[in-house]
């Protein structure tokens, strides 16, 4: 599977089909040696009976990420040169790949060297997030090493921006898998229930959705938003709560949300069984999959 790229000069307004296989980036970009820089990683679905395409939350995902670019001090970033990338690399997806029917997109945005500079490239769906979404995944819980609510007292911590520093999340994944799970679970240093390292958390209890706060220290994810946009037609409320680990424990079901997984079921937390919800599941997974 040939992953295509797409280059973007955000000074000229500019974007350029290139070579993945090829070097791209000068290694003294502050993106390369500082992880400074932001970025957004979109599904992208095709409906088998009319071709089109279609980005899951497009504007859901722009719009965090011109607040990550601000939180960041880079500039605002052109709403139509970025759809312009994104449209590029899945144009060129769809005429080489036809066969695709999903994919994702990431796109990022560096403070560069001189001046700002993006990138846009097509991301396979993995075979792991298939069987995430058809068979749930366990989870353990990991001390997050900072209080709830920090974020408004210390900005500079970025704590809600989507930047390109993503090593304590890989090392927190990595940590799980050591501890035998598949993935962690975020929490803050006094006990509040965050995020995965890649993921949301919601639960459901009774007839409510519930998610941790994003202001108490976690990305606001696009595909909880979308969730709880269509939480009605579910016949649910949907809320944002301070939770604890006994309320995930104690949840009618809870899952791991992400754009590339949809809505995963979480089976188990720190060897303990959580409650499935089978129906919900396909229900959210469905609906994310409308866009
Ligand atoms: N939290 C973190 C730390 C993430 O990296 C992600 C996704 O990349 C999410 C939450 C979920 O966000 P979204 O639903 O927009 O993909």
């Amino acid at each position: 599977m040939t992953d295509v790229l797409v280059l973007i000069d955000p000074t000229a307004a500019a974007v350029e089909l290139a070579d993945l296989t090829l070097p791209q980036l000068p290694v003294d970009d502050l993106s390369a040696h500082r992880g400074d820089g932001i970025f957004e990683t979109v599904l992208v679905r095709v409906d088998e009976s009319s071709d089109d395409a279609t980005v899951v939350s497009r504007e859901r995902h722009f719009a965090r990420f011109r607040t990550s670019a601000s939180a960041l001090d880079l500039p605002d970033p052109d709403p139509e040169l970025w759809d312009r990338a994104l449209d590029t690399v899945i144009a060129e997806v769809r005429a080489t790949q036809p066969e695709r029917v999903e994919f994702g997109v990431r796109y990022s945005f560096s403070r560069g060297l001189d001046s700002p500079r993006g990138w846009a490239f097509s991301v396979p769906i993995d075979e792991s997030v298939l069987q995430a979404r058809a068979e749930g995944i366990a989870a353990v819980s990991l001390d997050r090493g900072y209080d709830a609510y920090l974020g408004s007292k210390a900005p500079w911590l970025l704590i809600g921006a989507k930047t390109i520093s993503y090593a304590i999340n890989q090392a927190a994944g990595r940590h799980a898998r050591e501890c035998g799970a598949d993935d962690a679970l975020f929490v803050s240093h006094d006990g509040v229930v965050l995020e995965g390292p890649t993921s949301n958390l919601i639960i459901r209890r009774g007839d409510r959705l519930l998610t941790p706060d994003p202001t108490a220290g976690l990305l606001w994810g696009t595909t909880q938003r979308l969730i709880f946009d269509h939480a009605e037609e579910l016949g649910l409320r949907a809320d944002y709560a301070d939770l604890r680990l006994q309320d995930v424990f104690a949840a009618d079901g809870a899952w791991f949300v992400s754009s590339m997984r949809t809505a995963v079921a979480l089976t188990s937390l720190d060897g303990n069984p959580v409650t499935r919800d089978d129906e919900l599941t396909a229900q959210l997974q469905r609906i994310i999959g409308r866009g």
